[in-house]
């Protein structure tokens, strides 16, 4: 069935990607995007069969303008990226919280089918592995800016949960490490960017801490295709889903990878978090999620490995930027 579906954050990394697959499906897409941290290029291929709207989620009538004339709602806009997030705590905060409100309780009062994005920053610094989606969340003190993005995504989470618990078509997405082809050093996925960067100048490739800390890195579309379905199927409706590949990598291995792919001439440097993120910055040692949920109930597993994603995440930065 062809539906109406707004995605907000729509020409971001992660969301035009989503847009891509969504119109591919033959769906007809309205973006909403500030173009703060993502761009029309994003869209470049999908801007003739979309409508985009240049607005921000803060504006309340705009929303409900966009979510009144359309069936489903996919909210991918927010601040993202660690990095962001420590520099710019207030505006991440109020984009992450009120404009999200604004989405979710339009939504909401319309009656639409509602995805809401999320993060695995939700689980803090659990020592549990995997993380599975009801877990315990592990957070360190508000005095250190980085919870912030898991407590604001947690809110989002708590309304989304509660309108599904009165009946309401609401279900979440919790994203874990998603990289590929868009993906830009100043946002999200700044790991895999940052590092292809630098092996490409030939510089150094900057690893944070000792380098033994690891990610699953997940390309973008099995990404996006996990939460199409979580948007769009029946049995996921009032369900949090983790999105991710369990295959965990250190970010040491990581860079070495991308040395040896690219050809660089680059060697690792040693950066400590305090240089990077300031004082008081705590990382996250380990971060790897429990698919089981994804893989029974929206019948997903991720197919596309590490090497295969970084030679297609590379083919795409060496078209893009030479
Ligand atoms: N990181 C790094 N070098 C960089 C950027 C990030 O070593 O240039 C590390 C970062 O400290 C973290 C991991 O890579 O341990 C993933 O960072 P990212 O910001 O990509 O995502 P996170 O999983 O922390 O949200």
């Amino acid at each position: 069935m062809v539906m109406r579906v707004l995605v907000t954050g729509g020409a971001g990394y992660i969301g035009s990607h989503l847009v891509d697959r969504l119109v591919h499906l033959g769906h007809n897409v309205t973006v909403i995007d500030n173009l703060s941290t993502g761009s029309l290029q994003n869209l470049h291929g999908a801007q003739p069969h979309i409508e985009f709207v240049e607005g921000s989620i803060l504006d309340e009538a705009l929303v409900e303008r966009l979510v009144r004339g359309t069936d489903v709602v996919f909210h991918l806009a927010a601040a993202v990226g660690v990095g962001h997030i420590v520099e710019k705590p207030l505006a991440s905060l109020i984009t992450n919280v009120r404009g999200a409100e604004h989405v979710i309780g339009a939504a909401m009062a319309y009656d639409k089918r509602l995805l809401v994005a999320s993060t695995s920053e939700i689980y803090g610094k659990t020592k549990k592995m995997p993380m599975s989606e009801d877990d315990d969340r592990v957070l360190g003190s508000t005095t250190i800016a980085r919870w912030g993005y898991s407590t604001a995504k947690a809110i989002d989470e708590h309304l989304a949960l509660a309108h599904a618990a009165e009946g309401r078509r609401v279900s979440v997405v919790r994203y874990f490490n998603s990289y590929g082809p868009r993906l830009d050093p100043r946002g999200y996925g700044s790991v895999v960017a940052n590092l292809m960067r630098q092996a490409l100048n030939n510089e150094p490739l900057t690893v944070h801490g000792d380098g033994t800390q690891t990610r699953c890195f997940t390309y973008v579309t099995d990404t996006v295709e996990c939460t199409v379905r979580a948007g769009l199927d029946d049995g996921a409706q009032g369900l949090v889903f983790n999105v991710g590949n369990d295959r965990e990598t250190t970010i040491l291995e990581l860079a070495r990878k991308i040395i040896a792919l690219t050809g660089s001439r680059s060697d690792v440097s040693f950066v400590s978090y305090e240089a990077r993120y300031g004082k008081s910055f705590e990382d996250t040692v380990r971060r790897v999620p429990d698919v089981r949920r994804a893989r029974d109930v929206l019948n997903f597993s991720a197919r596309v490995d590490l090497d295969e994603g970084l030679q297609r995440t590379l083919t795409w930065w060496r078209e893009t930027y030479a």
